[in-house]
């Protein structure tokens, strides 16, 4: 699964949301974030992000972020 990190908060684009071809973005408090059951890892998102905060759960970075993401999203 790709995962939104820090660099999402307060950022304004939706670009990542219109390429997501399964629709898994949810709105978090201040961030966007990626459902992590239904994100099929296609990696589309990741460069179409301008502030560069979607990382793939590989990313170091990344792992504090898991458990953020599965929480908003699934408060929908
Ligand atoms: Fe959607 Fe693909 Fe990004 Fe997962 S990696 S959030 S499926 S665009």
């Amino acid at each position: 699964t790709y995962i939104v990190t820090e660099a999402c908060i307060k950022c304004k684009y939706m670009d990542c949301v219109e390429v997501c071809p399964v629709d898994c973005f949810y709105e978090g408090e201040n961030m966007l974030v990626i459902h992590p059951d239904e994100c099929i890892d296609c990696g589309v998102c990741e460069p179409e992000c301008p502030p560069e905060a979607i990382l793939p759960d590989s990313d170091p970075e990344a792992d504090k972020w898991l458990e953020l993401n599965k929480q908003y999203s699934e408060s929908w």
